[in-house]
């Protein structure tokens, strides 16, 4: 099974398709639930991908600096999903941790974050150590 062009490579249980491989495969859901818990919110995982585009995530607060960083998390969670995949097939790698690939959403999102003007007088490191203090 693992071998077929349409499996998950990530959680190999499921036929993979976007909805599954960044938001309802195992791997991902613990990726979400990681950022869910790490800045305290609540929130319903969409039930496709287009939900997830068109809806407005707005989990930080509705401020400037949260709306970015929010932004800039969803974005590197979604990026990180599919270079894990991507690793997985043609790379011959046996995946990360799940906290390994967690500290590398954190790591992109504050990096993209701290490079924007809402962000100017805040380094990378102290986004990445506290997401929600970062958005106040
Ligand atoms: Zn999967």
């Amino acid at each position: 099974m693992c071998l077929s062009p349409h499996w998950c490579v990530l959680c190999k249980g499921h036929e993979e398709n976007a909805d599954h491989l960044f938001l309802h495969c195992p791997f991902s859901l613990n990726l979400w639930w990681s950022l869910i818990r790490e800045v305290k919110a609540i929130w319903v995982i969409p039930k496709d991908c287009f939900s997830l585009i068109s809806t407005r995530l707005d989990a930080l607060g509705k401020g400037k600096k949260a709306l970015i960083l929010w932004g800039c998390l969803g974005h590197s969670l979604l990026w990180n999903i599919w270079h894990e995949r991507n690793r997985t097939i043609f790379d011959d790698y046996s995946g990360g941790s799940e906290l390994e690939i967690w500290e590398r959403v954190k790591f992109w999102a504050a990096l993209w974050a701290s490079i924007t003007m809402a962000f100017k007088d805040y380094s990378y490191s102290y986004i990445v150590r506290d997401l929600v203090a970062a958005v106040l």
